[in-house]
């Protein structure tokens, strides 16, 4: 274990033991034994990864003396995390008192998570695959009344993740894993945002636990891709901190900024690439590299020399941007959920000038620091590419117009100051969005 992740674990409230490494499936029975002393285990799958690993974690189980349960097989195709599933899983669990593991990836994680929270049972999770940060995570992102949310609840007790079997996923779960820890970059530039804005501080424990072995996690794209050990340990390791950062703050937002709001917005309408859905990672990837641009084109500006006065002037009211999101959203059945949202967000015209005042105040500081934090996009896109990740809206079947609207809804969905919202702050958002979509612009439309 790495002194990182030992750091983490100490400051985990949830998971009090992490197992990372080559072969480790075969420690299932005393790991678990460990956490959960002579428990009856209850495996649960979907059919995809009860073939790659369950049986043998069942297997395993069984030559270590743990007691079962029958596995709990969830046998829809193509299943995602929808909250009947939950239901069905914690009907399931009240009839045991069997500690539910997991083998999968995020849907089954994320089911498990909630199931074994809502009948107050701690759970183990059997990782499949790369694919994304929530192993570690406080909090699990389920499709209820038609729209993807996070529920509170707790991280699991104990994580168990095999390279072997991580190493023989399909490429793409790795690309989408490797592309997800690649949103820490913007994710890190917008806390810094709203730190600087006195919205949301810095929370040093955890944005040490995310960002401090950011850059190594994402040092070897190419290896990631090709399956090697050392390279796919590293990415491995940063997933597991940056989940442990959510888990240690309680909140997502050491691991999820602007990004992030792009691939909601997307998972909301149901976006579909060639027949199917596009991941969450490689959603993200394309989100990154749309908020890298957009820091690009606010970097062209000087925000130290801000007229407060005309920016309070041009501010919106409430009624209009309650319109605008209604526009957007009035029909949908997001419209309840983005309306709070955005008046929850909304700041009057004081409020404005006393966040404008910390910008000019500070930005000479933080821009040095957010151009430390923040990456080239050509260097973000080659990297993305390397390890077989989206590096353009295209490559998700986003058009560039869909990639423009997706940077101007994405701000309504969620109350949470990104870069996005500096640029409106500032009046500079329709300036950014003219340099990447207009003439001689990078999505040029
Ligand atoms: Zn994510």
């Amino acid at each position: 274990m790495t002194p990182n992740v030992e750091n983490a674990l100490k400051a985990a409230t949830d998971t009090k033991a992490l197992l990372v490494g080559r072969g480790v499936l075969r420690e299932a029975a005393p790991l678990f034994k460990e956490q959960f002393g002579d428990k009856r285990a209850l495996i649960v799958a979907d059919t995809t990864t009860f073939g790659i690993a369950g049986r043998d974690v069942s297997e395993f189980l069984r030559q270590g003396g743990v007691p079962q349960d029958e596995a709990f097989v969830f046998s829809e195709p193509e299943m995602h995390a929808e909250y009947h599933h939950v239901e069905a899983l914690a009907e399931r669990l009240r009839a045991t008192d069997a500690i539910p593991v997991a083998v999968g990836s995020g849907t089954v994680n994320d089911l498990c998570k909630l199931a074994a929270h809502l009948v107050e049972r701690p759970y183990m999770i059997v990782g499949t695959a790369a694919s994304m940060d929530g192993y570690t995570s406080f909090g699990a992102s389920i499709t209820a009344d038609g729209a993807k949310q996070t529920f509170n609840c707790p991280a699991p007790r104990a994580v168990l993740a095999d390279l072997d079997i991580f190493a023989r996923a399909p490429a793409d779960m790795t690309a989408a894993g490797y592309a997800d820890l690649f949103s820490k970059v913007t994710a890190g530039g917008d806390w810094l945002v709203a730190d600087m804005l006195a919205v949301e501080p810095i929370i040093p424990r955890a944005w040490d636990i995310v960002q401090g072995g950011l850059a190594d996690a994402l040092g070897d794209p190419a290896g990631v891709r090709a399956g090697d050990a050392v390279a796919l340990g590293k990415l491995v390791e940063g997933l597991m901190l940056a989940g442990f950062a959510m888990q240690y703050s309680r909140i997502s937002r050491p691991a999820s900024g602007a990004e992030h709001y792009i691939s909601h917005l997307w998972d909301m309408e149901g976006h579909r690439y060639r027949g199917h859905g596009v991941s969450h990672g490689f959603q993200v990837a394309v989100g990154t590299v749309a908020i890298l641009a957009f820091y690009e084109q606010l970097f062209k500006h000087d925000l130290a020399a801000l007229d407060i006065e005309r920016c309070c002037a041009a501010w919106p009211e409430l009624a209009k941007v309650e319109s605008d999101a209604m526009a957007e959203f009035g029909s949908t059945v997001f419209r309840d959920r983005v309306l709070s949202e955005s008046r929850a967000k909304y700041i009057n015209k004081e409020q404005l000038a006393a966040k404008l005042a910390l910008v000019k105040q500070n930005w000479i500081a933080l821009k040095p620091r957010l151009e430390k934090q923040l990456l080239p996009v050509a260097e973000a896109q080659r990297l993305l590419r390397l390890a077989g990740a989206p590096a353009e809206p295209e490559d998700v079947g986003a058009s560039r117009a869909q990639l423009r609207r997706a940077l101007t809804v994405a701000p309504m969905l969620r109350n949470r100051v990104t870069v996005l919202d500096l640029a409106h702050y500032t009046g500079l958002f329709d300036t950014c969005i003219d340099g990447l979509f207009g003439k001689g612009g990078r999505w040029e439309i």
